[in-house]
């Protein structure tokens, strides 16, 4: 294993030091998977995966080379700053491919995207709920030219949801999968884990999902053992925001199926009184949902995904 760090002089203030690693594979010459965690601040179960696979992946079994960042967002990491930058408030993860011209985040979304993501031939991005947030595990990848490889990685990883983002409605914009997508990598966010708990079922499943995506691809012996059963696929997203500030009590856990016209959770004032019952506009299923109750107008309460 190569210890390197990214040391970047071009953001503000102090230049950024971002420690990662590069794993030369010695079975010969294969792809280069990059592997980026810590993209959001309070996510510990991707970082936590990272770290084990650096200690436990053998170079003597490996086809190719390894790029992994445990944690790419380091101010947000150090500060416990939950999904966005310090130093502007922007989400790195609405940011890329970034804009060398722009403030801190967009400096710095350029930055990794133009020296760790796009000399990748496949991209994963391990997330997890933040810290206010519940998840059921799930990967999501983005229509595009590359999207059948895009969706061979995500069943690889073996969970039981996956989401296919169309371009049209891109719910999620500028993340690291969409920018890899549109420059033809092909590219996960995989997401196990919530509210900054760094269990051991969320790590071991995040570098099960690590360790197969290598198999599948032919960097490591083996192919992959199948998942139990096969995911959910869903065609979409409905994220669902708040109209008023309120107490918000969510009605349903992450990872359970709704109808159309169920009640998902209520906001209340500060008596107790209800503000406004917040109703599933589609069947489909909350992948992550706010599991805190202070919610402000515009914060966003869950992530339906739709059939
Ligand atoms: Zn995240």
């Amino acid at each position: 294993m190569e210890k390197k760090t990214l040391v970047l002089d071009c953001l503000p203030g102090e230049p950024l030091e971002i420690p990662y690693a590069r794993i030369e594979g010695r079975r010969g010459e294969g792809p280069h998977l990059t592997v980026l965690a810590g993209v959001h601040g309070g996510e510990y179960t991707g970082p936590a995966a990272v770290l084990r696979l650096l200690r436990e992946l053998d170079p003597a079994q490996l086809r190719g080379t390894v790029t992994a960042v445990p944690v790419l967002n380091q101010p947000a990491f150090w500060s416990r700053t939950a999904f966005v930058v310090p130093a502007d408030g922007k989400n790195l993860n609405r940011c890329f491919p970034g804009d060398p011209a722009g403030s801190y985040t967009d400096v710095l979304a350029h930055e990794v995207f133009t020296r760790l993501i796009a000399p990748s031939d496949a991209l994963l991005d391990l997330h997890a709920g933040d810290l206010p947030e519940s998840l059921e595990p799930f990967c999501l990848y983005e229509e595009s030219a590359v999207e059948e490889r895009s969706r061979a990685l995500a069943l690889a990883y073996g969970l039981g949801h996956v989401v296919r983002q169309s371009r049209a409605v891109r719910t999620v914009g500028g993340s690291t999968s969409s920018a890899a997508a549109d420059v033809g990598i092909p590219a996960i966010i995989a997401e196990i884990g919530a509210n900054g708990i760094c269990d051991e079922t969320s790590v071991a499943g995040h570098l099960r999902g690590v360790l197969a995506v290598c198999a599948s691809l032919g960097m490591l012996p083996g192919s992959p053992a199948a998942p139990a059963s096969a995911p959910a696929e869903h065609t979409g997203w409905a994220w669902l925001r708040s109209p008023v500030r309120g107490f918000w009590l969510a009605a349903v856990p992450a990872g359970t199926q709704v109808a159309a016209g169920d009640v998902l959770g209520v906001l209340l004032d500060p008596y107790g009184e209800e503000l406004h019952r917040v109703l599933a506009p589609v069947a489909g299923c909350p992948l992550f949902v706010t599991s805190s109750p202070a919610v402000v107008p515009d914060g966003l309460l869950l992530g339906l995904a739709t059939a």
